[in-house]
């Protein structure tokens, strides 16, 4: 494939993302894994990052990944309502009060909930009495694609497990199938829960009867832009975001220097999000 093709169908996979595009462009940046995938995504090094010869033969180029330091959010704790509020801000994410219809795509919530296989040796008093930040863990094994009858949520070539709004047809099979509650259900119309004078007119608003969750802001990582999240939290660094299979990327040198946890590692999902603790 030329250049300029692959870089209209990156430009055109942020648009798609964006639920803006059709299903020609979507059915293009499906990529099922293959076996030969999946063992070039996971790798045997540390973190489930890629060794060079698996990545020499992997066929999937990129797999965006974040890490969050949570000692930076610990040290910033004011961090966390801005990152909250920039997500969703930036994708028009409706705010009910109550907790049945609320749509999250980042929130914070315990250690504990967060954890549930590491509380037990890492509770330090510090640790428990902070909160820490969750979202879509965009894994690289993500049964929530698994369960979708619709393709309506897919995986993009860059490890972005994105959704294409159009397609949802409110089923919730992915919903049952994410380990992480990282999806919410619109059961009511999303609209109704924002300020349409200050919406982002870049970024479609959702119907009810659709599921949404953290995109990894595909709309603007195809424009070569940072997801919000990162670029507010600025020069703390507590969140960084790159590509898991470039090994003289910032993330890498982040997962070399540092130990990191991931959310539920026995299920096999493989999360593109660590953790520093
Ligand atoms: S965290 Fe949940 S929604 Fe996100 S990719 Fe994994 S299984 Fe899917
Ligand atoms: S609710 Fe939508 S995204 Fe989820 S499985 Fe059903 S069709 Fe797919
Ligand atoms: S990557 Fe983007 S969509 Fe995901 S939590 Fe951060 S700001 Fe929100």
């Amino acid at each position: 494939m030329d250049k300029k093709r692959r870089d209209f169908l990156k430009i055109a996979g942020a648009t798609t993302l964006a639920g803006l595009g059709g299903p020609a462009v979507v059915e293009r940046l499906v990529s099922g894994t293959s076996p030969a995938q999946a063992k070039a995504a996971h790798g045997a090094e540390t973190h489930g990052v890629v060794s060079e010869h698996e990545k020499e033969n992997a066929p999937t180029g990129r797999r965006l990944g974040m890490v969050v330091d949570l000692r930076q959010l610990k040290k910033h704790p004011e961090l966390m309502e801005k990152i909250v509020h920039a997500c969703h801000a930036q994708h028009n994410v409706p705010h009910f009060p109550n907790k049945k219809d609320e749509i999250k795509w980042i929130w914070r919530t315990e250690f504990d909930k967060a954890f549930t296989e590491h509380s037990h040796y890492h509770k330090d008093k510090l640790t428990i009495a902070n909160d820490v930040l969750v979202f879509c863990n965009h894994c690289d094994e993500p049964p929530c694609v698994k369960a979708c009858p619709t393709r309506a949520t897919f995986k993009t070539k860059d490890g972005i497990v994105a959704m294409d709004y159009h397609r949802c047809i409110g089923c919730r099979f992915c919903m049952a199938a994410c380990p992480y509650g990282s999806r919410s259900f619109n059961w009511r119309d999303p609209r109704a829960g924002l300020d349409m004078n200050r919406i982002n007119r870049h970024f479609p608003t959702r119907m009810r009867g659709v599921v949404e969750k953290c995109n990894f802001c595909a709309e603007l990582v195809g424009l070569g832009k940072l997801p919000k999240c990162v670029e507010v939290c600025g020069s703390t660094r507590a969140m960084i975001f790159g590509d898991l299979n470039d090994p003289d990327s910032e993330i890498r040198k982040v997962l070399k220097d540092n130990f990191t946890i991931q959310r539920k590692p026995s299920l096999g999902t493989h999360p593109s999000v660590f953790y520093i603790v």
